[in-house]
């Protein structure tokens, strides 16, 4: 099996401070790879690095086999930003329209097909928002336009989905559920990288976890990462370390 995503010794600076240094991390296809560490420590970047984004200044980045320089399939993996889930859009499109941009990509300049159609309807099922097709997204709850995203990234066929602190203003029931959400995709085999300033939440629901400030401290699984000191190492003694709320 390829690997979705291989990231080898990547640095990346903004300015004269380095955001990520010599970080190396593969990510399998199935995986649920749990990405946290402090505010600023990168894990944004590191996303954008592996989304191709951002470009690094060192290092190389493959996506499902191929270099990212040459990687074409971008329908192939689904991006919820911090950005988009917290403040939707300033476009007062509706939710079917979001979810029928993931079908741009397979059908070029064209007019969507019936088959896209039922794809559209398909993946709006599957993450419950049917009944919203004709609300604008602007309307919706946090959580609900989470389900906006999610559909229109199943719409366009993704294997990996990448998120960024996507329960960010979304209430507890309604974050239990897109968690819930999250594992059954993942189990039906689509691979998952999530930020997530809960590291409870990330533990009990990543099968790996990767722990960061700038370098990359520990990659491995929940257990491994709780027997380590990786938590201590990349939060400080300050530790603004979100605990475990049930
Ligand atoms: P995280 O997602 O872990 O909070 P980021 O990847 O957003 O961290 O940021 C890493 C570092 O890079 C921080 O010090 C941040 O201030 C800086 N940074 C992020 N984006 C930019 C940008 N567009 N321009 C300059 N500095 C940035």
């Amino acid at each position: 099996m390829t690997d979705a995503v291989r990231i080898e010794n990547v640095s990346f600076s903004y300015g004269e401070a380095p955001a990520l240094r010599d970080v190396s991390l593969t990510i399998a296809e199935g995986e649920f790879l749990g990405l946290i560490g402090p505010n600023g420590s990168g894990k944004t970047t590191l996303l954008s690095v592996m989304l191709g984004l951002v470009e690094p200044d060192e290092g190389s980045v493959e996506l499902f086999g191929e270099p990212i320089e040459s990687f074409e399939d971008g329908h192939r993996i689904g991006y919820v930003s911090q950005k988009s889930t917290e403040k939707g859009t300033a476009m007062p499109v509706t939710v079917e329209e979001v979810v029928e941009m993931g079908r741009y990509p397979h059908v070029g300049s064209g007019r969507l097909r019936e088959e896209d159609h039922q794809a559209v309807e398909a993946a709006m099922a599957r993450v419950d928002i049917t009944d919203l097709a004709d609300r604008k997204l602007n309307t919706l709850s946090g959580g609900q336009r989470q389900r906006a995203f999610i559909a229109r990234a199943l719409a366009s066929d993704a294997d990996l989905l990448a998120l960024d602190e996507p329960t960010v203003g979304v209430d507890a029931e309604s974050r239990d559920r897109f968690y819930g959400l999250l594992d059954e995709l993942n189990s039906e085999g689509i691979t998952i990288v999530l930020i997530e300033h809960d590291i409870g939440v990330v533990t009990d629901r990543a099968s790996r976890i990767a722990c960061l400030n700038t370098e990359l401290y520990h990659h491995g699984d929940p257990e491994s990462f709780h027997e380590s000191d990786a938590l201590e190492r990349a939060y400080g003694s300050t530790g603004q370390v979100v605990g475990h709320h049930h």
